[in-house]
């Protein structure tokens, strides 16, 4: 497991930005703080891949140089996931991608237990690929078993990474049970689950903070 936040690096002032209530406020910013520890966890998650020798010819001559083999497939869940998958997107750039629309489905006067509704799911070929499965926020990992699963239908990855910006210690053992064949990239672990099944202390609703609150 990969964790940002145990190492110093500018990705924790990215983190850092995302959970502050009033730099939250900002909007563009709190997307563009998820874009970027996309970009930076793209990078680290690059140096895991498969490469290959490839000669650039310059003006001058030929370069020798380490290239990805295929690029991955991005896949994320709507709407959080959308600017943080941006950041994966905007470096691995031409890389194939995958959507699923999942949320918490309660029952009337009962907010406290959920299942997860999936209704919307596009993705490529998976077979023999590189999957990048990112979610800013892993609570309690049942959206992302579920999104892995039904992605499974399009074929079975060669290797699949899993991407969070904070993740829950409860959230990263169900992963890692239910999971073990993915490998976790991780901004910050946290403390642990309130009632609402929301990151404590977290940042808040990754959702309703990139692009507004719902009804
Ligand atoms: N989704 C969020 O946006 N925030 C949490 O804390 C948990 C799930």
């Amino acid at each position: 497991m990969f964790v940002f936040a145990q190492q110093p690096s500018l990705a924790n002032q990215f983190v850092a930005e995302l959970r502050d209530v009033t730099l939250q406020k900002d909007r563009l910013r709190f997307r563009r703080n998820l874009e970027r520890l996309g970009e930076l966890m793209a990078y680290e998650i690059s140096k895991e891949m498969p490469y290959q020798t490839v000669d650039v010819k310059t003006p001058l001559g030929t370069a020798s140089t380490q290239l990805l083999r295929q690029q991955p497939v991005l896949a994320t869940i709507l709407r959080a996931g959308l600017p943080f998958h941006q950041g994966f997107a905007n470096y691995f750039d031409v890389a194939e991608n995958a959507f699923a629309g999942a949320y918490r489905g309660y029952s009337a006067g009962d907010e406290e237990n959920f299942e997860i509704a999936m209704d919307y799911i596009v993705a490529p070929d998976l077979s023999g690929k590189t999957l990048i499965l990112c979610d800013p926020m892993l609570a309690t990992g049942k959206s992302l078993e579920k999104v892995y699963h039904a992605l499974l239908r399009y074929g079975i990855p060669a290797q699949t990474h899993i991407a969070a910006v904070l993740a829950s210690p409860e959230g990263i053992r169900h992963v890692q049970r239910q999971l073990p064949q993915c490998r976790l990239w991780l901004g910050a672990i946290d403390d642990h689950l309130n009632d609402h099944y929301y990151i404590v202390p977290g940042l808040g609703d990754a959702g309703d903070l990139a692009f507004g609150v719902k009804v």
